[in-house]
C-alpha cells in the first residue's frame, strides 16, 4: 500500500481549510489566487483521500483524520467532473469552413455539435472536417450537419460518472473525447468536454499524489 503523499498546493489548500473551514471552494480559489477550475483536481484528491470532508452549500473543512489510501481506491474515486474541460460548441447550421476556423481559434481537436435550443446533436472531429476538405471545394456551403457523426451513435458521460468508465469509452469506442452532459426530459445539455489528455492529467496527479 502506498502512503498519500501531497504535493505542495494540496499542502496548502489543507493548511487553509484547517485555519479557515468551513470554507467554499472559491474562497480557497481566491486565497491561492487561482480559478475553482484549477483546483477541482486537489479539492477531489484532498477529500477522497478522507483529508477533507466537503458539504454541499457549507464548504470544505478538515477532517482531522488521515485515511491510509491506496492508489487503486483513490483511482475508482475520481469523477469525470474533476478533470474535464470546457467544450467548444457549434450550431448545425455552420458550414464546415467555419467549423474548421472555429477548430483553431479555440485549439481543440472536437466540436460538439448542438441544435437551436442547445442540445447535443454532433460531433466533428479533425478527420471528419479533413475528409470533407479533401473530398470538396464547396467548405463555405455545406452545414456541418451534413458531414457530422450524429446521435445515436454519440458516446458520452456524466460529470458524476467515474472517470475510470469514462476512459473505457474512449479506448473501446476509439474516440478521442467525449462530451459530458446533463440528461433532461428534451435532450442532452453539454456541460464539458472529457479529452484523453484530461485523463491522462489524472493519471499524473493520481501518481504524484501516491508518489509512485
Ligand atoms: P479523428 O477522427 O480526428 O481521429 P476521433 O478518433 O475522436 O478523431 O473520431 C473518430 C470518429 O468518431 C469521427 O468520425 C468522429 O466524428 C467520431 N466521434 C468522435 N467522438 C465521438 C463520440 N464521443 N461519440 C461518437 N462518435 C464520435
Amino acid at each position: 500500500m502506498s502512503p498519500i503523499e501531497l504535493n505542495k498546493r494540496q499542502d496548502t489548500i489543507l493548511q487553509i481549510v484547517k485555519e479557515n473551514g468551513p470554507i467554499t471552494g472559491e474562497q480557497i480559489a481566491e486565497r491561492l489566487n487561482l480559478t475553482r477550475a484549477t483546483l477541482r483536481p486537489d479539492l477531489a484528491i484532498l477529500t477522497m483521500a478522507g483529508f477533507l470532508d466537503a458539504r454541499p452549500r457549507v464548504g470544505y473543512f478538515y477532517s482531522g483524520k488521515k485515511t491510509m489510501t491506496t492508489a487503486s481506491e483513490s483511482m475508482m474515486n475520481l469523477k469525470v467532473g474533476d478533470f474535464q474541460s470546457l467544450p467548444v460548441v457549434v450550431s448545425e447550421n455552420m458550414t464546415v469552413y467555419d467549423a474548421i476556423v472555429q477548430l483553431f481559434l479555440e485549439d481543440v481537436g472536437t466540436l460538439f455539435v448542438v441544435d437551436d435550443q442547445s442540445h447535443l446533436q454532433g460531433v466533428l472531429s479533425r478527420k471528419d472536417l479533413l475528409r470533407t476538405s479533401i473530398g470538396t471545394q464547396e467548405l463555405t456551403k455545406i452545414p456541418v450537419h451534413i458531414i457530422m457523426s450524429r446521435m445515436p451513435n454519440i458516446v458520452y458521460c456524466k460529470k458524476t460518472d467515474p472517470l475510470i468508465g469514462a476512459a473505457k469509452k474512449l479506448i473501446e469506442r476509439q474516440v478521442d473525447s467525449l462530451p459530458v452532459v446533463n440528461e433532461t426530459e428534451k435532450g442532452l445539455e453539454i456541460v464539458g468536454r472529457l479529452t484523453k489528455t484530461n485523463v491522462t492529467k489524472a493519471f499524473i496527479s493520481l501518481a504524484e499524489t501516491h508518489d509512485l
